[in-house]
């Protein structure tokens, strides 16, 4: 795919109801769908992640539509309160957040996909029952990946402990190989090469987006643009004001106009390519470019301002 498709743009951030509205996002939901809306709770100390009062209003649309609205998550890879269950729907409660389905290790689905990196990839299970995927992605910076966007959201957040640490680790080049225990233990590794990671990442969005049917939508959140991600315990200041939030059924679009309304805002990183200078080891185009060439969508986009 290489055409441009429709990202709609409000810069009002408590206008997520409406924006859902103009990118007509209700069409992809029929009375009765279970509809899944994925996002991030935020690390315990975090306060930079999505807050409830923000996405209430698209919870309350999908309700008005007749489908059935929950919040969800998978668990973390790394120690904390968010890699089982029990603590993550504890966190997801702190931080404001209820209708809360989150699966246990073990509600896990296999998905074949057949790309570079997978053969097969694993999920937890409840996104892959919903009838509907919509992606609330808070859109930050991410040491690893550059930035954080929908993408990131999907292919890392739908993953389950075993695909985390599949999508994390280098196994074939890495020195320590002989006698590693860590993927039977689910043990926490982070070998793998930016690039790598990206790709995989690519590769688990891919299975989560293609399991739906393509009934996906995507709405990002310009806001608080912290320069790492929000499984940190704390947030450093942003590195732009608020942007908005954008809404598009294309993961790849909604992106790449994401990192270019930050590069086009004055900030306290006086860069056109901030996410670079944050992190100058790190290309982040890379998950754009090849979540492009598997089909995932397109880097070239119209953006409508609402
Ligand atoms: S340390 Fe990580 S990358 Fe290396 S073999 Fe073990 S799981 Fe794979």
């Amino acid at each position: 795919m290489n055409q441009k498709t429709k990202v709609y743009f409000t810069k009002d951030i408590t206008k997520a109801a409406d924006l859902f509205d103009a990118a007509e996002i209700g069409k992809i939901i029929s009375p009765n769908d279970s509809v899944a809306l994925k996002i991030h709770f935020g690390e315990p100390g975090n306060t930079a992640y999505i807050k409830p009062d923000k996405v209430k209003n698209i919870y309350n649309k999908v309700l008005e539509l007749g489908g059935k609205p929950f919040f969800t998550d998978c668990n973390t890879l790394y120690q904390g309160p968010r890699n089982n269950t029990k603590e993550h729907l504890g966190v997801a409660k702190d931080h404001g957040y209820s209708d809360v389905i989150i699966p246990e290790e073990d509600d896990s689905v296999s998905v074949n996909v057949n790309l570079k990196h997978f053969k097969d990839v694993y999920l937890g299970g409840v996104v892959p029952r919903a009838d509907v995927l919509i992606a609330l992605t808070h859109f930050k910076g991410h040491e690893l990946t550059g930035f954080g966007g929908a993408l990131k959201n999907l292919g890392m957040g739908l993953g389950n402990r075993k695909g985390k640490l599949e999508m994390h680790s280098d196994c074939d080049n890495c020195k320590a190989r002989e006698g590693c225990k860590k993927k039977e233990k689910l043990a926490s590794c982070w070998v793998g090469s930016s690039k790598l990671v990206q790709e995989k990442i690519v590769e688990y969005a891919f299975s989560g987006i293609k399991s739906k049917a393509n009934k996906v939508a995507y709405i990002n959140f310009i806001t608080d643009v912290s320069p790492n991600c929000d499984c940190y315990d704390h947030n450093d200041e942003p590195i732009v004001p608020d942007i908005g939030i954008l809404a598009s059924f294309d993961p790849v679009a909604i992106d790449q106009a994401c990192v270019d309304l930050v590069n086009q805002t004055e900030g306290r990183i006086k860069s056109r390519n901030k996410f670079r200078a944050l992190w100058p080891n790190t290309d982040w185009s890379i998950q754009l470019r090849y979540a492009e060439e598997i089909g995932l969508g397109s880097r070239k986009y119209e953006l409508t301002p609402t």
